[in-house]
C-alpha cells in the first residue's frame, strides 16, 4: 500500500470499553497502523496521501466468530427440529449431493455481504467435501479467514461420505497450510465436527500429532443435550473432560457454543482459556438455550459472536444477531454489547493481527459515513450496514472507495 494518513478521525479502536479517540491522525504505512495521534497532532512528520475524515467513525472490521459457508442452501431445521435430528435427517444426507459451483457463488454472496456490513474476519468450519471451493471463495475476495476443515471417522455417526481417517485429515491439512503458507489472508485450522463425529482412535492420533495439527483446532462443544448424550455413548465424559484428557484444551482451542457446562467444565475452561463462540439465535432453535455469555467474559474466557450459518440462523447480518443477543440474554445492549466485541476483537488480534486499532496491528479499518455524538452508544444501538463508507484489510480496499 502506499502511505496513507487519515486526519480528523472518531476513532473506537476496541482496546477497552469507553475507549474512544476524537478528532485523531491514523498514519499507515508497509500495511500497517504506523501512528496514531491525539486531538489536533496531525502527525505532520509523516509523508503520504492524506484523507480528511471529518469526524466520521473509524473502528476497526467485525468479526463474525463462527460460521459455515457452504451451509447456505442446505434445508432451514424445522420448528421441531434438535441439533441432533437435523443433522442426521437433513445436513448428513444434503451435504454430500451438494453442487460445487452453487457452494462457490453462494460463497462469494455471502462473503461480499459480509464485507459490505464491515466483517474483515471470518472464523470457518467448512466441508471436507467443499473445502477447495470455500477456499477458492475467500481467496477470491479478500477477507481475512481462519478457515477449518471439518474432519471425523467415527462411522457410528457421520455417513460414510463424510468420514476420513486422521492420517488422511492430517494430510490434508499440511497441503493446505503448506499452499497458503504465504498468504495474508487464509488461515488454514482443522476442525473435528464435534466429539461424537470422532473416535478415541481418532482423539489419540490428534494429541500425538498435535504439534503439526495446530494451532487453533475448532470443534463444536456442548450445542445441545442430545449431543453431549451422544458424545457419553462414543467417549463415556462430559465433552470438555474428553477434550482435556487428550490434551486437546489451551488458548487456541475455539469451542464453538458451549451452552451446557458442567461446573467441572466450567472450572476446567476457566483455566485453560479456550475461545468460545456464540450464535444465540442459532442455539435458541436447535436447541432451546442460550449460553451464559455473560458469565463466561466475566471469568476471563473469550467469547465471540458468530452467525453459524445462514441455514440456522435467524439473522440476516451480524448486526442483528449482535443486537439478538442482548435481547436473548435478557441484558442492555450498552452492557453487553461493548464487552462482545471488545473480546471478538482481541480473538481477532490473536488470529489475524488486526481487529485492534493500535500501533504495529494490520492496516485493517472500517470507516463509517456517520458522524455520532457519542459512538460507543452508536455502535451498541444503531450500527446497520449501510453506513459503512469503505474498509481496508491490510491497507487495500476491502470494500467501498476510499473518497480522496
Ligand atoms: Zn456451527
Amino acid at each position: 500500500m502506499d502511505d496513507l494518513k487519515l486526519t480528523h478521525a472518531t476513532i473506537v479502536p476496541m482496546t477497552s470499553e469507553k475507549a474512544c479517540l476524537r478528532d485523531s491522525t491514523l498514519y499507515m504505512s508497509e500495511n500497517r497502523i504506523m501512528a496514531i495521534a491525539k486531538a489536533g497532532d496531525t502527525l505532520s512528520e509523516y509523508s503520504g496521501e492524506v484523507i480528511d475524515l471529518e469526524g466520521k467513525l473509524v473502528t476497526p472490521p467485525f468479526l463474525n466468530a463462527h460460521h459455515h459457508l457452504y451451509q447456505t442452501g442446505i434445508t432451514k431445521p424445522h420448528s421441531h427440529d434438535d441439533l441432533v435430528s437435523w443433522l442426521k435427517n437433513v445436513l448428513f444426507k444434503e451435504e454430500p449431493l451438494l453442487d460445487k459451483k452453487v457452494v462457490y457463488k453462494n460463497a462469494l454472496n455471502d462473503i461480499k455481504g459480509f464485507l459490505k456490513s464491515g466483517i474483515g474476519y471470518l472464523i470457518l468450519q467448512e466441508s471436507n467435501l467443499f473445502y477447495d471451493t470455500v477456499v477458492q471463495a475467500v481467496e477470491s475476495c479478500k477477507i481475512k479467514s481462519l478457515v477449518g476443515r471439518y474432519c471425523g471417522d467415527n462411522t457410528e455417526t457421520l455417513p460414510d461420505s463424510l468420514s476420513e481417517s486422521p492420517r488422511e485429515s492430517l494430510r490434508e491439512l499440511l497441503y493446505y497450510r503448506h499452499k497458503y503458507r504465504n498468504n495474508t489472508y487464509i488461515k488454514v485450522s482443522l476442525s473435528p465436527r464435534f466429539l461424537p463425529a470422532v473416535t478415541p482412535e481418532f482423539l489419540d492420533y490428534l494429541k500425538n500429532h498435535i504439534s503439526e495439527f495446530g494451532p487453533f483446532l475448532q470443534i463444536h462443544l456442548n450445542e445441545s443435550q442430545g449431543e453431549i448424550n451422544l458424545t457419553k455413548h462414543v467417549h463415556h465424559k462430559d465433552p470438555a473432560l474428553v477434550l482435556n484428557d487428550y490434551g486437546l484444551l489451551n488458548d487456541s482451542t475455539i469451542l464453538p457454543h458451549s451452552i451446557y457446562l458442567t461446573d467441572e467444565e466450567f472450572a476446567i475452561l476457566s483455566r485453560k482459556k479456550p475461545t468460545l463462540t456464540t450464535s444465540p439465535t442459532t442455539n435458541l432453535s436447535l436447541s432451546g438455550a442460550v449460553a451464559p455469555v455473560a458469565t463466561y467474559l466475566a471469568s476471563g474466557i473469550p467469547v465471540g459472536l458468530g452467525l453459524d450459518s445462514f441455514a440456522t440462523s435467524k439473522s440476516q447480518t451480524y448486526h442483528q444477531e449482535l443486537h439478538a443477543l442482548a435481547g436473548i440474554a435478557k441484558l442492555p445492549r450498552k452492557t453487553l454489547i461493548p464487552r462482545i466485541l471488545l473480546s471478538s476483537a482481541n480473538i481477532a488480534y490473536r488470529i489475524f493481527g488486526g481487529g485492534i486499532i493500535k500501533r504495529g496491528s494490520s492496516a485493517d479499518l472500517a470507516v463509517f459515513s456517520v458522524k455520532p455524538h457519542n459512538p460507543w452508544d452508536y455502535i451498541s444501538n444503531h450500527l446497520v450496514p449501510e453506513d459503512l463508507e469503505f474498509m481496508l484489510l491490510n491497507g487495500g480496499t476491502a470494500y467501498g472507495e476510499v473518497q480522496h
